[in-house]
């Protein structure tokens, strides 16, 4: 559920409308935008807006990133591009995740660039391409280190030439050479350096085959925030337009001028008096140590909380950071207020950027072992997402 505000000043006492809500402060995210390209040096930028945008609403997050100058918009899926296209954006954009028998032809009518890793995408791409009877405009991928998806280095030179000989045919261009690095969270991994030079030898190769590539482009995030050299032409950042650093490594959003997008809230649903040694939620892992007061946060592992948060996530609560008390269930958690009170529908908040003092996603992700990149991506679809600042 995608819910637009077009500008709203923040709430003055903390009362929440949604049993739970994910607010998405656009504002922010123009300036992660306008942040990132500064850091970029002139090199374009790619907003990376899969997976609904890490969470945060592909829609709104793509207009709002080509607003503040992301001149390319990028994907996983192919279906998350045609989406994009359906929902107006006409713009540069690029998605790289295929599998055989993928919807190249809608894809490449839909004016969308596509990515090539081995012989049989080719083959696939230039078969849909003369059905349509247009130029399908292609990024071959090398893999220089991460071993996930690109060509093997040994393969390398007969992917390009099949390239060359599509382009000569009329039905591909080979507008973009890529990979993506392994470890680039870890400024200074030996391995950063090593695959910037696979990354040369690759581009050599093309070179020298004839093709004239748009744009040479490897740097993630964290490539874009801390290692210049892997800038090129083009830099495709995900985490980092929605105001979170990539690891606690690289640094803290603030230290790049980034501010988190999302602020997770709820209204707690319930808050009662219990006396000493009363058992809370499922399995009774929490007991409370003498008469005491809990809260009711009606947000669960459906809405994306993790169960591993049972007895060790943060949430703000009455002013104070409180603890996941026992179980995270499917749709609700507890906490103990202690010595404190509060009421039914005051504000709880799960994370946001910080500044209100409540804990961030990356607070989430330390408490349970995780990304804060799995944090705000796994924020669950009953969620709605509360636009702000839409355009200002
Ligand atoms: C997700 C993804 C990115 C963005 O990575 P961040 O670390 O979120 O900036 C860039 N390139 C590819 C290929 C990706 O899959």
């Amino acid at each position: 559920m995608v819910v637009n505000v077009a500008s709203e000043p923040p709430a003055p006492r903390a009362a929440a409308t949604h049993r739970v809500s994910a607010e998405i402060d656009l504002d922010a995210l123009r300036g992660n935008v306008r942040a990132l390209r500064e850091r970029a040096n002139g090199a374009e930028l790619m907003a990376v807006v899969k997976s609904d945008a890490y969470g945060h609403g592909a829609v709104p997050c793509a207009r709002a990133a080509r607003r503040a100058g992301a001149t390319w918009l990028g994907t996983a899926t192919p279906e998350e591009a045609l989406a994009l296209r359906a929902a107006g954006d006409r713009g540069r954009l690029m998605c790289w995740l295929w599998t055989p028998g993928g919807p190249w032809r809608e894809v490449i009518e839909a004016d969308v660039d596509v990515s090539a890793s081995a012989l049989w995408a080719l083959e696939e791409i230039t078969a849909a391409a003369r059905a349509c009877d247009r130029t399908a405009r292609v990024h071959l991928k090398i893999d220089t280190g991460l071993g996930r998806n690109g060509c093997q280095p040994a393969d390398w030179p007969d992917l390009v030439a099949a390239a060359r000989a599509a382009e000569k045919e009329g039905t591909v261009r080979v507008v973009g050479v890529w990979s993506h690095l392994a470890c680039a969270d870890e400024p200074g991994h030996p391995s950063n350096a090593a695959q910037l030079a696979v990354f040369e030898e690759a581009l050599a190769v093309v070179a020298r085959a004839g093709l004239d590539p748009e744009v040479r482009h490897i740097a993630n995030s964290p490539a874009t925030l801390t290692l210049p050299e892997a800038h090129y032409d083009l830099v495709r950042t995900g985490i980092s337009v929605y105001g979170l650093s990539p690891s606690p490594e690289v640094g803290l959003p603030q230290d790049f001028g980034l501010r988190p997008v999302m602020t997770l809230r709820a209204a707690l649903a319930s808050v009662k008096r219990v006396p000493a040694g009363h058992g809370v939620s499922y399995g009774h892992h929490y007991t409370t140590a003498g008469e005491t007061t809990l809260a009711l946060v009606p947000a669960g592992y459906a809405d994306g909380i993790p169960r591993h948060a049972s007895g060790v996530g943060p949430v703000l609560v009455a002013g104070k950071w409180r603890t996941v008390a026992g179980r995270v269930a499917m749709d609700q958690f507890v906490v103990d207020l202690g010595g404190d009170t509060a009421e039914a529908g005051d504000e709880a908040i799960l994370f946001g950027p910080g500044d209100r003092g409540e804990p961030t996603a990356e607070d989430w992700a330390r408490a349970v072992g995780t990304i804060s990149y799995e944090i705000v991506t796994r924020i669950g679809a009953r969620v709605p997402r509360v636009h702000l600042n839409a355009d200002t």
